[in-house]
């Protein structure tokens, strides 16, 4: 009998590996464990097992595996089978699949350490590049590969090594690094031999001589009684700025023991409120939701914004966690769920874990491990899109909150996986109950609902009645042409501001950030400053006096002079948020005005100080882009101003009124939530326009028609799938020449169903040239089968020489 393992390798490659073990190993295996195997000249990986089986390859010889990671699965085999999935659907590897889904901690690489052979005697000439790589060897004791090439700084070191390695000068060796390590902390405690009191009262006398021992002793049974728990050794010794030495003399007597317990990384706080009541109308939305909720169908709550969608939710994470279910509740981004995460720590306490991408690779891991062996702490699931990916074991219930958003959608790099799409998918492996919820939900879900894919639950008054927005739209061309502004703002827009004010209450001011970045170009000559590496305009940053791009990262300082015609005339045109925040402190000095971009919340906490400074109050005035639409619940603010709605509606997309409509209905709901009404202030150049009336009527139905009928009429989703081809490379004439090849023999298998090769709107990123190309498929038609076709000619594509460096991306469900 022979024994084969087939392993996921996190690269991109089509086929998965099969691997020789032996009969011991074929029956400590299992699928879903890890094991590191040789790939490649002296390359190792980390894979997951995914069969074990005895069928010899064909194609080549298996190796045998390296090392065994795991005594059980990390990986569970509902995982497994959803990756297949998503690599089949979304057209890429299981290698890349799970490159996204598990931590790349789980993914050990091998890396090369040279180290110098203690047993090697000089007797020839080096070159300056060994010796300096034996001296620095002899104070390192290890280098990798790459450290060589910083040393010596040179890109190929490897002649050099080969050389030294010939002469037996150094050693080669592969290390394997485990990442992940639980976080361990030191206690003490009185050791068992002095624990009874007569023992106890014996040590105090022949600690008599030691003052500063017995004061020790003393001092831990104070301290124990105060924190009624385990007493940790660090602590213990700062805190009472005690020696470590005159603690080490304890322990070294035994008089103390120091023990090591692991200890989570992230503490989640015990619940310490109930579960609101619901009004009337929401418990009978609930129930309307629990009664659909006996079929498999997914349901969705439109619930206009403070409808209290987010306590009905509760509800039912309540009930499913009775039944002793695991439940998801899904965010669009979770480092702007700061609010919500405190609202259900309150109800849930500890039995939350939140998946979080700015969590360190330790902290995840160890949500990774809580999952996986469903712990009570990780009954509650919150986490942005790669949540999806967790190894679930009981889950029953899934909420995918603002269901509408798009940042759902993976876009580089592959998986390129749609969360809201994958969550139902995920829910019928686990029979799982799914929830989506929106006040501006999108127009394929809507339309799942017409077409009884969903059932649809509506909820259509804010919560104790608070009468939505007032909204009230501002002609632009109007008030400039009357000279009723000052700076960005209409006099109407700034007498609102002063009025909120004295009443105490608070404004948040929102301008898109598409297209708004302050662009500089010349007064005389008109050019304006581009990115060396993309093609687009940079961006000013008055904050660092700096030019950047928005696409690379690239940053000059401003220059004083245009790189043209070298006139001193470069003017910072467009506005961005930084630039009303200099107005807005200009014309309310007296309040405190704060800015809320991606500039001012890089840090990890950022935001979160942000938020809570503007919900006690210490804020009056916030300025902020598309971050402010995002579910955010403030009290005391009763206006909500929106600078220019124009840019956004002219967006070249055919979602752009979509969106338009959901941002600006987003960002209105910020307004009057909990006691009056508010009031939604927008200025715009075409009041006239659709979708501005629509919003202004909180006429989500009209927008639906009129938007499902251009869908139709142009063919685009929800009635056609698109499928987007991107080709990628620095060499423009190359890329175009593909695109072309690429064109014709997609226009063979797939006839008008074809558009493009086109330059999308920025042609040019990080030096490669970009080429798009999208296939059209009608709903009535397999997309298994086009999937199939598209393989094929990819396949062929790179079989062709000079194509072969082309990047080709697919994106299946194009957003
Ligand atoms: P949505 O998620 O629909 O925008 P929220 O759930 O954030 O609405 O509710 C809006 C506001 O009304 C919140 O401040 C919330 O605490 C309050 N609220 C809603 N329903 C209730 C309820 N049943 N009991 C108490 N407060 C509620
Ligand atoms: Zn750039």
């Amino acid at each position: 009998m022979v024994y084969y393992v087939d392993v996921i390798i996190p690269i991109a490659v089509q086929q998965l590996f099969t691997y020789r073990i032996n009969k011991a190993e074929y029956e400590y295996l299992q699928t879903g464990m890890r094991v590191v195997v040789p790939f490649g000249k002296k390359k190792y990986y980390t894979g997951i097992i995914a069969e074990l089986h005895h069928r010899k390859p064909v194609a080549y010889e298996a190796k045998e595996i390296h090392q065994i990671l795991d005594e059980s699965p990390v990986v569970t085999p509902m995982q497994l089978k959803l990756w297949q999935w998503i690599a089949a659907y979304y057209m890429c590897t299981l290698g890349e699949v799970i490159k996204a889904a598990i931590p790349s901690s789980f993914l050990l690489q091998s890396e090369t350490v040279i180290l110098k052979n203690p047993d090697f005697k000089e007797n020839e000439k080096l070159t300056d590049d060994a010796y300096l790589l034996l001296e620095a060897l002899s104070i390192h004791n290890t280098l990798s590969v790459d450290d060589i090439s910083k040393i010596l700084s040179k890109k190929n070191v490897i002649p050099i090594i080969d050389k030294l390695v010939q002469i037996n000068a150094i050693i080669v060796k592969e290390v394997i690094y485990e990442k992940y390590t639980p976080k361990i902390v030191s206690y003490i405690r009185m050791a068992p031999a002095w624990q009874s009191a007569e023992k106890l009262a014996e040590l105090l006398e022949t600690l008599q001589k030691a003052p500063k021992q017995k004061q020790v002793v003393l001092q831990y049974f104070q301290d124990r009684a105060s924190q009624r728990k385990a007493v940790a050794y660090s602590w213990f010794i700062k805190k009472n700025s005690f020696s470590y030495n005159t603690v080490k003399t304890l322990i070294d007597k035994g008089i103390f023991e120091k023990y090591n317990l692991e200890e989570d990384r992230i503490k989640t706080g015990k619940a310490v409120e109930n579960l609101p009541t619901l009004s009337p109308l929401q418990k009978k939305v609930f129930q309307k939701i629990q009664n659909f909720f006996h079929e498999e169908k997914p349901v969705l709550l439109h619930g206009v914004t403070g409808s209290g969608k987010t306590e009905i939710y509760m509800h039912f994470i309540q009930d499913f966690l009775a039944k002793g279910k695991q439940v998801l509740y899904l965010v669009p981004e979770i480092a702007l769920t700061t609010q919500l995460i405190n609202r259900l720590q309150k109800v849930f306490g500890d039995r939350i874990s939140v998946f979080h991408s700015r969590y360190n690779l330790n902290e995840r891991t160890e949500v990774w491990y809580h999952i996986l062996n469903n712990r009570q702490k990780a009954q509650l699931i919150i986490g942005a899109r790669s949540a999806v990916l967790l190894p679930f074991s009981d889950l029953g219930f899934i909420i995918i909150d603002e269901e509408h958003e798009t940042s759902y959608k993976q876009f580089d790099p592959a998986p390129r996986y749609h969360a809201r799409d994958l969550a139902v998918v995920l829910a019928k492996q686990f029979k799982a109950k799914v929830l989506l919820g929106s006040a501006t939900p999108s127009i394929e879900s809507y339309h799942n609902t017409q077409r009884k894919k969903y059932h649809i639950v509506s909820l259509k008054e804010r919560y104790s009645k608070v009468l939505l927005p007032e909204i009230i739209l501002i002609n632009l061309s109007e008030t400039y042409r009357k000279k009723q502004m000052k700076g960005h703002f209409s006099l109407d827009l700034l007498d609102e501001i002063q009025r909120v004010l004295q009443n105490h209450e608070q404004v948040i001011l929102f301008q898109n950030r598409r297209g708004y970045a302050p662009i500089v170009s010349c007064t005389t000559c008109g050019v304006s400053p581009q990115c060396p590496n993309c093609d687009v305009s940079l961006t000013y940053h008055a904050y660092s006096d700096e030019l950047r791009c928005h696409y690379c990262g690239f940053s000059d300082a401003m220059p004083k002079t245009c790189p043209a015609c070298k006139n001193p005339t470069l003017d910072t045109k467009g506005f961005g948020t930084q630039q009303l925040e200099k107005e807005i402190k200009e014309l309310f000095p007296k309040h405190k005005t704060t800015r809320m971009d991606f500039d001012t919340t890089r840090k990890k906490y950022d935001y979160h100080r942000i938020i809570t400074a503007f919900q006690n109050r210490e804020i009056d005035i916030l300025i902020g882009t598309q971050m402010l639409s995002k579910g955010l619940d403030f009290s005391n603010v009763s206006l909500v101003g929106v600078l220019h709605a124009d840019n956004m509606l002219n967006f070249p997309d055919f979602r752009a009124h979509e969106r338009s409509f959901q941002m600006l209905l987003q960002v209105s709901g910020r307004a009057g939530r909990n006691k009056t009404r508010g009031k939604v202030i927008i200025q715009t150049f075409n009041p006239h326009h659709r979708i501005l009336q629509q919003v202004s009527l909180n006429d989500y139905e009209g927008m639906y028609k009129e938007q499902i009928t251009e869908r139709w009429q142009y063919k685009y989703p929800p009635y056609f799938r698109l499928i987007k081809i991107s080709l990628k490379h620095k060499d423009y004439h190359r890329v175009d020449q593909a695109a072309q090849w690429l064109g014709n023999s997609l226009k063979n298998s797939f006839n008008d169903w074809v558009l493009g090769p086109s330059s999308p709107a920025i042609g040019r990123v990080r030096n490669l040239y970009i080429k798009d190309l999208i296939i059209k498929i009608p709903l009535s038609e397999s997309t298994v089968l086009v999937k199939r076709k598209l393989q094929k000619i990819k396949e062929h594509f790179l079989s062709i020489n000079t194509y072969r460096s082309i990047r080709f991306n697919i994106d299946v469900d194009h957003y």
